[in-house]
């Protein structure tokens, strides 16, 4: 996809989410999370990449990370195990409940985790945020695993440059050692298109995993 549309996307998207906030209906949004969901188990984790406020708002600012050199290449070791999103997600659970129940507030926690994931994003790579701390990444990963349609490697144009491993946001595009062919893992990726915006052989389609897997089994 053209970048500049996806960007537009990324803005209308996050133009509807300012004002679903503004009118005080942010359960309106969590309906929108809820059927991206669902329709992830197609067409992969398409709300990271686009409608997401706070992957729209971890762009710019992972842009002047870049810039000024501050990101450091590193991750925390005690977020390795990949726990804390599970733990993070169950945490703003309980608390939308209580401050709905007790308080009668409704939580606006997607601006909460938005704000959490600025200065992370300022000191540590967008990958840190998205696969290892978000709530909502936690969620989409699970049902992203599924997706039937994904990014995907086609083994006999990669040529193993691992330019594409350098613009992916995720993590989610490794050249493995062995094969030198670079492979998506689609649990993690955005379908943000990156990598095949930059890969000098055209070898990243977005099609059919499934019927892709049946081909390359038999082989
Ligand atoms: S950019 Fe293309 S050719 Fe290079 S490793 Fe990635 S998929 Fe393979
Ligand atoms: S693998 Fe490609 S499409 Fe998927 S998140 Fe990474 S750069 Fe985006």
């Amino acid at each position: 996809m053209n970048k500049c549309i996806a960007m537009a996307i990324r803005i209308i998207s996050l133009g509807a989410f300012v004002f679903l906030m503004i009118i005080g209906k942010p359960m309106l949004w969590l309906i929108i999370f809820g059927a991206s969901l669902i329709l992830s188990i197609f067409f992969g984790r398409f709300y990271c990449g686009y409608l997401c406020p706070i992957n729209t708002i971890m762009i710019p600012v992972d842009w002047v990370a870049r810039k000024t050199k501050i990101q450091s290449d590193k991750s925390p070791k005690f977020l390795k195990n990949g726990y804390l999103s599970w733990v993070a997600l169950i945490v703003s659970i309980v608390l939308m409940i209580v401050f709905n129940k007790v308080l009668k507030i409704s939580l606006p926690i997607l601006i909460i985790w938005g704000v959490i994931a600025i200065p992370i994003t300022l000191f540590f790579k967008p990958e840190i945020f998205h696969n290892l701390i978000c709530p909502f990444g936690a969620l989409q990963r699970l049902f992203g695993r599924l997706s039937i349609f994904s990014k995907r490697v086609e083994k006999d144009s990669c040529i193993g440059c691992g330019l594409c491993e350098r613009v992916c946001p995720s993590n989610a595009i490794n050249v493995v050692k062995e094969t030198k062919k670079a492979e998506i893992d689609k649990s993690l990726c955005h379908q943000c298109t990156e990598c095949k915006d930059v890969c000098p052989k055209n070898a990243i389609k977005y099609s059919n995993t499934l019927k892709n897997n049946h081909k390359e089994i038999s082989e």
